[in-house]
């Protein structure tokens, strides 16, 4: 699952990690993580943990912050679980060259998880309540819409 990821990077110029499957946190919360990138254009990463990863999406103008407000998600490659602590700066050259901020991070629950549907509940201090992740069969394969629903 992180062979997209290792692809794209060359560990010895950019500070990001090389990470590794983990072997998963059974018993423990899981973490989402909303890192503000400021690459050639500026985004928000998006990344909830599942399966051992990190499922990432990027969102162009940060994620929705008011009930009912939704923004267009585009699902990128999966990064190892330890990109949650990743913030500084990748170097120019590099895949995704520029400063990374972390802008929220805290625990989540899982509500729903199907074909077209990630539901969950966010505890972060500036994202916190339900949240979807839509992503029906008939749209672009990476395009996805997340709400906030309450
Ligand atoms: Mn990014």
């Amino acid at each position: 699952m992180l062979e997209e990821y290792k692809k794209k990077r060359s560990f010895r110029k950019t500070p990001e990690p090389e990470g590794n499957l983990s072997a998963g946190r059974r018993g423990k919360k899981q973490i989402f993580v909303v890192q503000e990138h400021h690459a050639k254009n500026l985004h928000w990463d998006f990344r909830l943990e599942m399966d051992g990863v990190l499922k990432s999406w990027a969102i162009l103008k940060g994620p929705p912050e008011k009930v009912g407000e939704k923004k267009l998600a585009v699902q990128v490659e999966d990064h190892p679980l330890e990109y949650k602590d990743f913030h500084g700066v990748i170097p120019e050259g590099q895949y995704g060259a520029g400063k990374v901020i972390i802008w929220n991070r805290g625990t989540y629950e899982l509500l729903r998880r199907d074909q077209e549907t990630i539901e969950f509940l966010l505890h972060g201090n500036r994202l916190k309540g339900v949240f979807v992740l839509f992503h029906p069969v008939k749209f672009e394969p990476k395009n996805w819409l997340i709400l906030k629903k309450r």
